[in-house]
């Protein structure tokens, strides 16, 4: 078994390549023409048909640490041909810069060692990937087959106090920031830490929206605090995206998700909310879960003084697994949050942000990897969704978005 931090998909690639094999069994037998399909199947089509467009994924991080290839198969949750298998077209990587660079410095060098990363692997297989700047660029990559790589920074600490250094990662091909991450930083507060410095945005924050929206870089209002969130909404001059959060309401009181109230306001100002797939955002059992997790976690580690990658640190989350099992979401619930979210902000303002590769092995039944979206889509159409309205959830919501941001930079 795989550690809780690479634990691969269990539903992943072998089980659609069953499944495939035995939908065409089942064509070929069946003498009825007029079959109807089942809504797996014409999920399975929907998710070749549109674009699907994942706001964040983790994999740069983990590229970091193995020498896989995604181009050819990785352990972790997305890989090229699983990406071909589920139908996506655009996974956001995630730049992440984890909070610690804020204290030991080298935050924008992490940062451009992971964008190194990606377009190290496209560069080895460039027949597979694209590194995509523009909504068109996405959409030239669906038309030639190709699975596009768009980039995201997550924690604005990666720009060290600099206004440049955001001229520097749009020309790197940086096309959202994440403002902050587990805690507050130069830019504005976080939604993980009580440590409220700014009371939402920095003076220095307010600049870097400003500077963000000249350039068509998107806003992330993912991770800070509903402060922040709130002086965001009047500084941005461009609707703004959170690019993998959930709904509240399902988790109440913890603040890494939007309240209905927040997710009203975003729609009303033209954004859009990519739902988290990780089970701790979907409910509470499985946040708790977590949380208990985290505590004996983080008492080991500064007990014993391992990092959460040595192997005495993957021994222990091992066998606390073992003893505690956890508590999976299901697929029915992350349509409960997009059900509601669709519900509070209307069906223009909702879009998938998985988080794959970020969560640890919490991902729920029947979405642990990029090969499961056609169950998603199932799901959505089970529900009562129209076809039309499943486009914009999969993807054309952010490529609006996005297509503004890149709009108002333009008018500059
Ligand atoms: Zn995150």
């Amino acid at each position: 078994m795989m550690s809780w931090f690479v634990q691969p998909g269990r539903f992943g690639f072998c089980g659609y390549a069953v499944f495939i094999i035995a939908l065409a069994v089942g064509l070929v037998g069946c003498s009825s023409k007029t079959k109807m399909p089942s809504n797996l199947e014409r999920g399975q089509v929907l998710a070749h048909r549109y674009i699907i467009l994942d706001g964040h994924i983790d994999t740069p991080t983990r590229g970091l640490f193995t020498d896989e290839q995604i181009g050819v198969s990785a352990s972790g949750e997305f890989d090229h041909p699983r990406a071909i298998v589920g139908g996506l077209d655009a996974p956001f990587m995630s730049i992440y810069v984890p909070a610690r660079f804020q204290h030991t410095g080298g935050a924008r060098a992490h940062a451009d060692r992971l964008i190194d990363w990606v377009e190290g692997q496209v560069a080895l297989h460039p027949d597979k990937f694209v590194v995509a700047t523009t909504p068109d660029d996405v959409r030239a990559a669906f038309v030639a087959g190709q699975v596009a790589l768009p980039m995201g920074i997550e924690n604005g600490a990666a720009l060290e106090g600099s206004l440049e250094a955001l001229d520097h990662f749009y020309r790197r091909g940086i096309r959202y920031i994440t403002l902050t991450h587990g805690e507050p930083n130069d830019i504005c507060d976080s939604s993980y830490s009580i440590h409220r410095p700014w009371k939402g945005l920095s003076p220095f924050g307010v600049q870097v929206v400003a500077r963000m929206n000249e350039l068509g870089i998107m806003v992330d209002v993912s991770h800070i605090s509903d402060q922040a969130f709130w002086q965001v909404l009047e500084v941005s001059t461009v609707p703004v995206i959170a690019t993998h959060s959930s709904m509240r309401y399902f988790t109440p009181g913890w603040e890494r998700n939007m309240s209905d109230e927040m997710v009203r306001a975003l729609g009303e100002s033209g954004g859009v909310i990519q739902i988290n797939f990780g089970s701790w955002f979907l409910n509470e059992a499985a946040l708790l879960a977590n949380q208990a997790f985290r505590a004996k976690l983080g008492a080991f580690m500064a007990r014993t003084g391992h990092g959460y990658l040595d192997a005495e640190t993957q021994a222990f989350i091992e066998a606390y697994f073992a003893e505690n099992s956890y508590p999976y979401a299901t697929l029915a619930e992350v349509l409960d949050h997009i059900d509601r979210a669709v519900e509070i902000a209307g069906i223009d303002h909702v879009g998938l942000g998985s988080d794959f590769d970020g969560l640890g092995d919490t991902l729920p039944s029947g979405l642990k990897d990029v090969s499961d979206y056609p169950n998603l889509v199932a799901g959505l159409l089970e529900r009562g969704y129209e076809p039309v309205e499943i486009e914009k959830i999969l993807g054309g919501n952010l490529l609006r978005v996005w297509s503004q941001a890149q709009a108002h930079a333009s008018r500059k």
